[in-house]
């Protein structure tokens, strides 16, 4: 794939974060966050026409003038104009690479939003993107498939044909790797070996899982060793240098990651439970889930003493798409308006979103429409300042996790004074007296 066949695509990948208005026209340029190309949907209806956005506001202020956004565009694209956030301190309109959280356009989102164009949105669900991620590696029966004229033996044993399962699990060298690194496979009774290995990463402690991957990964590093260098090493051998590669990296990581999430004793049993404040302190946990078939997200906090008692807890539903970054900022700061309201003075903030943490801790400004989000949360935290947020492993934020996949029509919320049924048993055995 060249970069210049990629250049077309990634400069869709751009778009206007709405200031004032004035630079941007409403009929033609990429600014409409909720579209996939972020533009007005059948430009051509509009050709020749060159509004601004700011033409759309009522004079002198940066509100929508519905009856004149519906007037001028078709309903479905007047209703997402409407639905578009604009910034209520006026600042000039600006362009950012969209589709990074920083917005700022770097190789990697590049890749990413490429290969989501042109592969799927996301490499790792189950429905389809865990094939797709397989299907992509090029094994050689899958080139030959391509018609590739490539020999479809298998590099390493030069007996079977390599196909997919042989690399990773029947070629002598992957089940010498295997055993190498400890873990034994039973897959007499297994069918589909790749649902049955995402399974088995979804199920696995942390560590375990990083074991898993490291295994796939190092043979597959070495399976191309092979192929392109002609070289081999013993099973031990490769696997030895899988884990210190993965070793160094985990060592390279924990040393960026703030001293809450350092993971060398996170898989200690306690790390896994929610802890109570300290005496006198609430504890807040928040969540949210994003629901991108119904362009829905949902957010979430549950409340609890020191005690581990239940005090109260609200979830709600939102009718718009978000980003990960902007519905759990938006949960945090629904969490610090509910803390003043009730007028509570002293506690934590938990959140299981380390990116979200990042940003409402950090001095960087977010120049997407999150930062408005961001920026609001940081000015209540001020105001509050017996609160702190702190980053929490997922499983020790169960109950929030739980809450907010309580059924809630959208547009509305639920506050609990009493637990929910639902969440009676992860309240009772997810927390640790330690
Ligand atoms: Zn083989």
């Amino acid at each position: 794939m060249g970069l210049w066949q990629a250049k077309d695509v990634l400069a869709t990948g751009y778009r206007w974060v709405v200031g004032d208005g004035k630079k941007i026209i409403a009929t033609k340029d990429p600014w409409l966050s909720r579209k996939r190309d972020f533009k007005v949907e059948n430009h051509w209806r509009y050709e020749g026409r060159s509004e601004t956005v700011s033409s759309l506001f009522y004079p002198g202020t940066n509100i929508w003038d519905v009856d004149k956004v519906y007037e001028l565009f078709n309903v479905d694209d007047a209703n997402t104009i409407l639905a578009t956030f604009v910034l209520q301190h006026l600042v000039e309109d600006r362009i950012v690479w969209a589709m990074s959280n920083d917005e700022i356009y770097n190789v990697k989102t590049g890749y990413h939003f490429w290969h989501n164009r042109n592969i799927g949105d996301s490499i790792c669900t189950r429905s389809g993107g865990w094939n797709k991620l397989w299907n992509n590696l090029p094994v050689r029966n899958h080139l030959r498939h391509r018609g590739i004229p490539v020999t479809i033996l298998c590099p390493l044993c030069n007996v079977d044909v390599e196909h997919l399962l042989h690399v990773f699990f029947d070629c002598t060298f992957a089940k010498e790797c295997w055993h190498a690194a400890g873990v034994s496979l039973d897959m007499s009774q297994v069918f589909f070996a790749l649902d049955w290995l995402l399974n088995k990463i979804e199920t696995s402690s942390y560590v375990e899982s990083i074991k898993l991957a490291t295994i796939l990964w190092g043979i597959w590093f070495w399976r191309n060793k092979k192929v392109w260098e002609d070289r081999i090493v013993p099973a031990n051998t490769a696997m030895e240098l899988a884990f210190n590669t993965i070793h160094k990296w985990r060592k390279a990581r924990k040393q960026e990651e703030p001293a809450s999430t350092n993971r060398s004793n996170a898989d200690s049993l306690s790390n896994r439970k929610w802890r109570p404040p300290p005496q006198g302190m609430l504890k807040v946990n928040v969540d949210a889930s994003v629901f991108p078939r119904s362009e829905t997200f949902s957010v979430g906090n549950v409340v609890r003493d020191h005690n581990g008692m239940f005090i109260a807890a609200k979830v709600m539903s939102l009718p718009r798409p978000a980003t990960i970054l902007e519905a759990e900022s938006i949960g945090v700061r629904e969490a610090l308006s509910w803390i003043m309201q009730r007028g509570d003075e002293q506690g934590i903030i938990e959140s299981d979103s380390l990116l979200t943490i990042r940003a409402l801790q950090g001095k960087k400004k977010y120049l997407l429409e999150v930062g408005h989000v961001v920026d609001s949360c940081k000015s209540i935290i001020q105001s509050i300042p017996g609160f702190v947020l702190s980053y929490v492993r997922k499983q020790a934020n169960k109950v929030a996790h739980d809450l907010v996949r309580y059924p809630c029509s959208v547009n509305c919320s639920h506050v609990f004074t009493s637990p929910p049924s639902q969440l009676l048993e992860t309240i009772m055995n997810n927390c640790s007296n330690e």
